[in-house]
This record gives C-alpha cells, sequence and structure tokens, in this order.
C-alpha cells in the first residue's frame, strides 16, 4: 500500500512507526469503530465527498461503546487535510479509525485508552472499472447480517466486518463478484459493504434502516439525486429474496463501490442483464457530481 505517513493520536508517523501492542483491546474483541471516505480528483483539486457527514457517523458509531474519541473534529479535519497535502494525493480512499487500546485483558474496556488513527491511500473502483460500466454477478450468500437487536447494525464497528468477509469470500470462492446479505428476518439486507438498490416499472426502492442496515452515505446521495430527478424512492422498503431476481434492475451504493450495477443474482439474469437505464442515469450524475463537472451539491465538498 502506497501511504508514507499515518496520523496517530494527534501525531503525524512514519508508515513503519504505525504500530500497535498485540494485546490491544480492539484486536481482541474488535472493539473499534471506522470510517471509509472517497476523496475526489476536480479541477478545484482534491474534494473529500461528505465528510461531515461521516464525521457525524463515526462519532455516533462509537456512542453504544461508550467509548470517547478525544479529538474534535476540526483537529481530525486537519490531520485529514494534511495526510492528503503531504503526501500529494490528488483522489484518495480515507480510513479514520477509533479503537480501545490496551489496559488489561478482559472483555470490559474499563480504563482502556480510546486510540485514533487516519490512513489515506490512493484506491482505484472497489469492483473494478468493468464492474461501473458492465455489472457485477452476485449470490445470495448463505450468512446471515447479525440483526440490528444482537448488535447496532448502524453503528460502523470493525467487530462486524467479520460477517462481511465470510459472506463476501463465500461469494468469490463460488466464483461471483460480491454477495448479497439477507437480514434475520430473510428480508434483503445490503451486500458486505454496500447498499442496495431495485428498480422496478420506474421506481426505486431500497431496504430502510429498520431491516438492519448500515444508513449508507452513498445511498443518501442515490436517494437524494434520484429525487431530483424526478424519480420516486422508497427508502423504506421490505424486499423479499424473490424480489431480487425479478427487478427490472439493481445497483449497489457504497463509498468504495460508488454505484456498481448488479447484472445477475444466482446466475440468474437481472432485466437485460446489462447496467439498465435508471441505474446509468443516477450513476452518471453521481460522477457529475463528485468529480465537479456541476457546480450543484457544493456543500457535500470539503476542499483542502
Ligand atoms: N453497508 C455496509 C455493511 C458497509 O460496510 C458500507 C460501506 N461503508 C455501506 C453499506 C455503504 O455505506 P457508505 O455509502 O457510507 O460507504
Amino acid at each position: 500500500m502506497d501511504v508514507d505517513t499515518i496520523w496517530m493520536d494527534g501525531e503525524f508517523v512514519d508508515w513503519d512507526e504505525a504500530q500497535v501492542h498485540v494485546l490491544t483491546h480492539g484486536l481482541h474483541y474488535g472493539s473499534g469503530i471506522f470510517e471509509g471516505v472517497r476523496c475526489y480528483d476536480t479541477e478545484e483539486g482534491p474534494a473529500i465527498f461528505r465528510w461531515d457527514e461521516h464525521l457525524d457517523r463515526f462519532y455516533n458509531s462509537a456512542k453504544p461503546y461508550d467509548m470517547d474519541i478525544d479529538h474534535s473534529r476540526e483537529e481530525l479535519t486537519e490531520a485529514t487535510l494534511e495526510l492528503i497535502e503531504r503526501q500529494d494525493l490528488q483522489s484518495c480512499y480515507i480510513r479514520p479509525l477509533a479503537y480501545y487500546g490496551y489496559n488489561s485483558l478482559g472483555v470490559s474496556p474499563q480504563d482502556c485508552p480510546t486510540k485514533t488513527a487516519i490512513a489515506c491511500w490512493p484506491w482505484g473502483t472497489y469492483l473494478g472499472e468493468e464492474a461501473l460500466e458492465n455489472g457485477v454477478d452476485v449470490m445470495v450468500s448463505s450468512w446471515r447480517k447479525h440483526a440490528s437487536s444482537q448488535v447496532p447494525t448502524n453503528a460502523k464497528t470493525t467487530g462486524l466486518y467479520v460477517n462481511s468477509m465470510l459472506a463476501g469470500e463465500e461469494a468469490r470462492r463460488n466464483d461471483y463478484v460480491e454477495a448479497i446479505v439477507l437480514n434475520k428476518e430473510g428480508n434483503v439486507a445490503e451486500g458486505p459493504g454496500e447498499n442496495i438498490f431495485l428498480v422496478n416499472d420506474g421506481e426505486i426502492y431500497t431496504p430502510g434502516l429498520a431491516e438492519s442496515i448500515l444508513d449508507g452515505i452513498t445511498r443518501r446521495t442515490a436517494i437524494t439525486l434520484a429525487r431530483d430527478l424526478g424519480y420516486t424512492v422508497h427508502d423504506e422498503a421490505a424486499i423479499s429474496r424473490g424480489e431480487l431476481y425479478t427487478a427490472d434492475e439493481l445497483f449497489f451504493t457504497g463509498s468504495a463501490a460508488e454505484i456498481t450495477p448488479i447484472r445477475s443474482v444466482d446466475d440468474v439474469t437481472i432485466g437485460p442483464g446489462e447496467r439498465g437505464p435508471v441505474t446509468e442515469e443516477i450513476q452518471s450524475k453521481f460522477f457529475e457530481v463528485v468529480e465537479r463537472r456541476t457546480d450543484d451539491y457544493d456543500e457535500w465538498f470539503t476542499y483542502p
């Protein structure tokens, strides 16, 4: 990975020195929270997409774990902008992370310090350049998503990603690009690192927050862009597995995955088996916005 400098607990440290102790609480119990944010290369220089919303989610994710992040929004923002500048990055992925450090190794994190770090690195398309144009082949995972009554699924918690890893790797072992994960009730929840949208008869549907999904920031973006383009969006939908196969179009959203069409599920062709017209319209609007080829939605960007 092409990273020279990492911000850790208030200091800029070299890659080699950005280390943690093996008895770190977060390593043993998954007690960390994190974000994944994209910074886009635009005519006005690097532009961080929806940084404020990512920061809101970062601090909110810490709440259920009673984790005190003792760095202000301003400090995290300045650190991130400086990392981008110091490493001369035009576009990058930004990974803020907070976790319980070492004290004693009981499950209780009492007296464990909260540690915070930020890294930035260049990152191309998540599911491949071709995926954005032609769509991906996915399978419904045999793993269910943890329910929001079991863990706070709206918190972006490191430990929860073993579920994403199991679902994603199961898909890749079976020659699919990605998985769709059902929730405990058997409804469609999301991808391992993406939210999901369905298009039927020109209207758009996406599972609501009560379906044990992460409140994705790209999900919110897609909803806003689609509504502004004149579409009806049902953002509290309960979607059954069967409805996936009969959808006119399906697509994933995520900071990493951006807007990726889905062309088949469990080898069943979705619609025409290629990126559908509604997906294409929302996707091209999305790239027009994030590449700042329009002045609209400028409030979504933070510039160094
Ligand atoms: N669901 C899960 C489980 C994720 O990990 C992500 C990626 N953060 C998303 C949805 C999409 O969220 P966002 O658009 O904020 O990246």
